[in-house]
């Protein structure tokens, strides 16, 4: 239908938290559509509303490779109901135009929600896939949290966000996780190990 203007980092709206949905309506599906249109046309494999600037609790992924047929997946007022394990997962982000860096999160997600026909389901997530990263990633635009905030090196995520130009790393939003910091600097140590006897 209509690809939509990415609201870059460094933008208030992506800070804000997004409202529920109250209804799914045509305009909603309109919204849904639109957002789809938008990742495929940056070849991304996950959006949030926010992201064209509508703060609604929506976010779409695609996570479909080469050959494969495209697999959208649509999540309206999603709630992730269950979490555990860490994994390191390499990001970047649509609004954060060729920056990647290394950042925290669970192995394992468990997200409710509503499709674009208003009914609800469940997914389940494992294995530090990409689909699992990509839904906590996602999950978080809706509450203003930015997968930098989620850094396992700010110093590094820092000197990325310099080299490609953009703000620099909101230090006050840097998230603790305690649960996920030492699971994650374990595997770091491990992959130390590795690369040492390899
Ligand atoms: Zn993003």
């Amino acid at each position: 239908m209509a690809i939509k203007k990415i609201v870059k980092f460094g933008e208030p709206s992506l800070r804000e938290p997004s409202k529920e949905v109250h209804k799914v309506s045509q305009k909603i599906k309109n919204l849904v559509q639109d957002m789809l249109d938008t990742m495929y046309s940056q070849n991304g494999v996950g959006l949030a509303a926010p992201q064209i600037g509508e703060n609604l609790r929506i976010f779409v992924i695609d996570v479909s490779t080469g050959n494969e047929p495209l697999n959208p997946m649509v999540f309206i007022n999603p709630k992730i109901i269950k979490k555990s394990g860490a994994c390191i997962s390499h990001e970047g982000c649509l609004s954060f135009p060729e920056a990647y860096t290394d950042v925290k999160r669970y192995e394992y997600v468990m997200v409710k929600a509503l499709d674009t026909n208003g009914r609800s389901f469940v997914m389940e997530a494992k294995d530090g896939t990409l689909l699992a990263r990509c839904i906590q990633h996602e999950f978080d635009h809706l509450d203003g949290i930015l997968f930098v905030d989620h850094s396992i090196n700010r110093f590094e995520a820092e000197e990325v966000l310099k080299k490609f130009n953009l703000p620099p790393l909101q230090v006050e939003k840097l998230l603790d996780e305690p649960e996920l910091t030492e699971a994650v600097n374990k595997l770091k140590e491990a992959q130390v190990e590795k690369d040492k006897n390899a």
